[in-house]
């Protein structure tokens, strides 16, 4: 399989380059030169087959000359945890993406980006250095996936004071492999500094650099698989039709796997590309005019994209037809009010607790149902645990929620972290020591 970069300036390359750099070297992103079709056979016997057996026919397809003993054992370390199918009433579902080792559905990709690169890099003799700034959570979920992964070092750069105690605990308490860095200023500035490093000729041949947030195309592939899992799902409750599909989404990773899954020829009807109040995209399918801005920020803060770095593989998905992306993808964008609301709701009506990024795309899902009717099956992605939103749910709930065990011993773990100016030479040194 060869990618070429949605910029078209490059010639089209190969995976190990794709997984290695992050970013195309035009600025563009990876894309598959072509999304392979899957057999009718396959497609038909989905209720037959486990998460693991869904996810090798798929990674076969995109991955040639991949020991099948070896793919199967990245897929069984990658998805270790349950993706269960909740049933909230007759035709609304609700997928739990959140039960992996940080409690959000980024723990997929992360996890499976790890191990693959890991097996590249032993085939090859190879090290790298993976540079991630974080808000918080992309942060937890590339420090769980890539923790003693051999071949591989993790450098995360994080605003000192400016996550939460239990993001900060996530991030600091790995050691080994996991290199913390406390940030004096802005996850701007941790970005920025994160971009420079990246950017940096001298550093780039002495450490061999990547990122690793969701521009790379190993952490979208492995999202993929959940989909075909979702239908699965549906098919062994006797429900055949195809579904509609809502995605809380940010940075659109989310959706373009959805997207990819129903170019393989999974049976999807529809796409809801559920938003907060930033809206870059749902104003993008109305007007047909992409006008990215700065963020607002919202308690679906995983969501707060004013910019979505994928975009550019939506588009192109599509050869840039807007009548075609509009066929398949329906805009919402949902209000700080209505998320409250939702929450509150759907706590009340089902005794379920959901998450902000969750009640974006319950509240989108039922917006979609009071135009349309109920009669379509409707599949909500759930991206994250309600417990890592403890503070911003118990004041909407009037309820305590407690932590799962997992979160609880995080807490009690001792941190290892460098606390430093945002400062490149400073950072920089660190990372040559
Ligand atoms: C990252 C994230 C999203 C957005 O996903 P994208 O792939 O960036 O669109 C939604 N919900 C949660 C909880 C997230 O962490």
């Amino acid at each position: 399989m060869k990618f070429y970069s949605t910029n078209h300036t490059i010639s089209p390359t190969d995976l190990l380059t794709v997984l290695t750099r992050g970013l195309a070297p035009d600025g563009g992103l990876f894309i598959p030169a072509k999304i392979p079709t899957l057999s009718k056979k396959f497609l038909k016997a989905l209720d037959k087959q486990s998460l693991i057996d869904i996810g090798h026919t798929i990674a076969r397809e995109f991955l040639a000359g991949i020991p099948t003993v070896k793919l199967k054992s990245i897929l069984q370390d990658s998805l270790n945890f349950p993706i269960p199918l909740r049933q909230l009433d007759k035709n609304l579902f609700v997928l739990e993406l959140f039960h992996g080792p940080t409690l959000a559905f980024k723990d997929v990709g992360a996890r499976f980006l790890a191990r693959l690169l890991s097996y590249y890099l032993q085939q090859t003799n190879q090290t790298i250095n993976i540079i991630v700034a974080t808000s918080g959570d992309t942060g937890s979920a590339v420090a769980s996936g890539f923790y003693k992964v051999p071949g591989v070092h993790v450098y995360i750069l994080y605003p000192h004071k400016r996550v939460s105690r239990l993001q900060e605990q996530q991030l600091t308490t790995y050691g080994n492999n996991i290199h913390a860095f406390a940030i004096k200023g802005s996850f701007d500035d941790c970005q920025r500094l994160a971009k420079a490093l990246l950017n940096n000729p001298k550093l780039q041949t002495k450490k061999n650099l990547s990122s690793a947030n969701s521009i790379n195309f190993g952490r979208l592939l492995p999202q993929s698989f959940y989909y075909f899992h979702a239908i699965a799902e549906l098919h062994r409750l006797g429900i055949f039709e195809s579904p509609v599909v809502v995605v809380p989404s940010g940075n659109f990773g989310n959706l373009v796997a959805g997207l990819m899954a129903k170019k393989m020829g999974l049976p999807i009807k529809q796409f809801i590309a559920a938003t907060n109040r930033n809206n870059v995209v749902p104003q993008f399918l109305k007007t047909g005019k992409f006008k990215p801005r700065p963020s607002h920020q919202t308690i679906s803060n995983a969501m707060d994209v004013g910019n979505p770095s994928n975009f550019a593989r939506l588009v192109e998905l599509y050869k840039h037809s807007l009548l075609a992306i509009r066929r398949d993808i329906i805009g919402t964008s949902i209000s700080e009010a209505l998320t409250k609301q939702t929450i509150k709701k759907i706590y009340q009506h089902y005794n379920y607790t959901i998450d902000p990024h969750t009640a974006v795309g319950i509240a989108a899902a039922w917006h979609y149902q009071k135009q349309r009717g109920t009669s379509h099956p409707i599949v909500v992605l759930s991206t994250a645990h309600p417990a890592k939103f403890k503070d911003t749910l118990e004041p909407i709930l009037h309820q305590k929620i407690s932590l799962p065990s997992a979160l609880k011993q995080v807490l009690k773990k001792k941190k290892h972290v460098l606390l430093l100016p945002a400062n490149e030479q400073i950072v920089q040194q660190q990372l040559l020591n």
